[in-house]
């Protein structure tokens, strides 16, 4: 069972604590097993961590290096444009052929408007 210091198992074992969480953390473990048992699991991490070569590029990136590359937001708002553009056409195409088969088709199967996300209107 999860309770609030659930997610602090790992940055424990790990040592990743600020002294007064770490204190805050151990008077919690002694009355909670399943806290208790989350440690023993992450107990393997810091020598997991430990055998990973130091000289991995991905270990020595800068936070700089981290950043999401400058092209993705405008690749993603393409692609979402895209995306929006031929949803569009299929509905027009949609409309055209009810509109062809006569009248009543189009009054009867008239499509319901999806609403946008919040993501679409941003990007709108
Ligand atoms: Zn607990």
């Amino acid at each position: 069972m999860n309770d609030q210091y659930t997610f602090d198992a790992a940055p424990y074992v790990l040592g990743a604590l600020s002294e007064q969480d770490r204190l805050t953390f151990e008077a919690h473990l002694a009355d909670c097993p399943a806290c208790a048992a989350e440690v023993l699991e992450f107990s393997d991490l810091p020598g997991l961590l430990a055998q990973l070569p130091a000289d991995d590029p991905a270990l020595t990136m800068t936070d700089e290096q981290l950043e999401p590359p400058a092209t993705l937001l405008p690749a993603l708002l393409f692609s979402v444009r895209r995306e929006r553009r031929q949803r569009r056409w299929r509905a027009r195409q949609r409309r055209h052929r009810q509109h062809a088969l006569g009248g009543s088709g189009a009054l009867t199967h008239r499509p319901v408007p999806r609403r946008r996300s919040a993501y679409e209107r941003l990007c709108a």
